[in-house]
């Protein structure tokens, strides 16, 4: 069985966040460690300029308690990790630094059903070096 579950959440979704929290609790064992992971995304310096002061501490605050929140309503012990950055690298960051065995992430957006796996998705497929599991 797996040591340690990633679980990266776009809080945009949090119904596909819960399904994936479900996947991960079948494939956890007593010793297991599930972390929700979820990115905000990075904006250029540029752009953070010309917001409201405040409104980034904001989001990250936003991100905290939703994460929290569905951690608390899944019933057994997790970590929550918000990081400011890129989706996709911040991921792949993470797995490395908590020596991730397993992935678990959605294939795309509802409504893009079209594309076989979403952008994030596929590169997290691609570059991920521990096993990736992929929930439709
Ligand atoms: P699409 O390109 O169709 O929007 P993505 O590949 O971006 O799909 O998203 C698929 C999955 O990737 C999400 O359900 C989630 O598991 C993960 N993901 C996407 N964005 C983030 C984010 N900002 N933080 C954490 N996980 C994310």
């Amino acid at each position: 069985m797996y040591k340690t579950i990633l679980v990266p959440i776009d809080i945009a979704n949090l119904d596909k966040g819960k399904a994936m929290i479900d996947v991960a609790k079948a494939h956890a064992n007593e010793g297991t460690q599930i972390i929700l992971l979820n990115v905000v995304e990075q904006i250029p310096n540029w752009a953070a300029a010309e917001l409201p002061q405040g409104i980034l501490d904001k989001s990250h605050q936003t991100s905290v308690d939703e994460m929290n929140d569905i951690a608390k309503a899944s019933g057994i012990d997790m970590e929550v990790e918000v990081r400011m950055g890129h989706s996709y690298r911040t991921i792949l960051e993470v797995a490395e630094e908590k020596a991730v065995d397993l992935i678990i992430i959605a294939s795309h957006r509802p409504g893009l059903q079209d594309y076989f796996l979403g952008s994030t998705a596929a590169k997290v497929v691609r570059h991920a070096k521990c096993s990736v599991l992929i929930t439709r």
